[in-house]
């Protein structure tokens, strides 16, 4: 009760889970001082302090437990999922070298938005982690030559990567960490078979994260489908 009152309080968070749900953090210190090329990057931004959706996710998604995280636009869910991302890349068994194909894949509604995560990943430039991003109607050449090149993170619209799937151009099924972001927009688009058919291709162990605006019916039955006990994360109202 104590860590509600105080979660609901100072963070405007509330959290749905049948599991315990760790503390949120309340400083960017306590999620990453131990990771001092991610805290400069922070600190170059000029961010003072975790966004609610950061401060409740972070610790989560640090602890390898699915989230869903429902919050408005623009508060910063893209840094909610993407930093844990980086670190999940890096502490992976295997080699990174040995790798095939992809750790983490995020699928986003748009390119435009797909374009803007890239951009967030290579601010950081943590340990030469790569990314691409694949989109209908981009390069394709340009595409395949980068996800040969060792890009650990891929950006996608489903419709593309689906097509790269079929065709065996990209290999998922080494992805353990996978996004979907802005869920909602993405079912509103009609990508909800392609969606279905990539996370087929990805190994079930893995940690999935889903962000959302709105919590309409579509997205709770997508999220209770592909995720396993995760915690909800809502800041703000649901608006069911
Ligand atoms: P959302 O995905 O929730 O719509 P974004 O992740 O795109 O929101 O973030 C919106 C903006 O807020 C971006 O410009 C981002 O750089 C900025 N931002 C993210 N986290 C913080 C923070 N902790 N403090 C201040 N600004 C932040
Ligand atoms: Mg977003």
């Amino acid at each position: 009760e104590q860590v509600k009152d105080f979660r609901e309080k100072n963070f405007g968070i509330e959290v749905k889970s049948s599991n315990p749900v760790p503390n949120p953090v309340q400083t960017f210190e306590q999620a990453f001082g131990t990771y001092p090329m991610i805290m400069a990057q922070i600190k170059r931004q000029g961010f003072e302090v975790p966004s609610p959706v950061q401060s409740q996710g972070w610790p989560i998604l640090m602890q390898g437990i699915d989230m869903i995280g429902t919050a408005q636009t623009g508060t910063g869910k893209t840094l909610a999922f993407l930093l844990p991302a980086l670190l999940h890349i890096v502490a992976q068994p295997t080699p990174r070298w040995e790798r095939i194909g992809p750790t983490c894949l995020v699928l986003a509604p748009t390119r435009e938005l797909a374009q803007q995560i890239e951009r967030e990943v290579n601010k950081f430039e943590y340990e030469n982690i790569r990314c691409v991003c694949i989109y209908g109607q981009g390069d394709k050449r340009n595409q395949i030559q980068k996800l040969n090149a060792m890009s650990e993170i891929v950006i996608a619209t489903p419709g593309r990567l689906n097509d790269f799937a079929d065709q065996g151009i990209v290999d998922l099924s080494g992805v353990s960490y996978l996004v979907l972001d802005e869920a909602d927009r993405m079912l509103d688009m009609g990508f909800e078979p392609q969606v279905r058919k990539i996370v087929m291709h990805i190994r079930p162990d893995r940690q999935t994260i889903l962000t959302s605006a709105t919590w309409p019916k579509e997205v709770r039955a997508l999220s209770s489908k592909l995720m396993k006990n995760p915690i909800h994360v809502i800041v703000g109202s649901l608006d069911l």
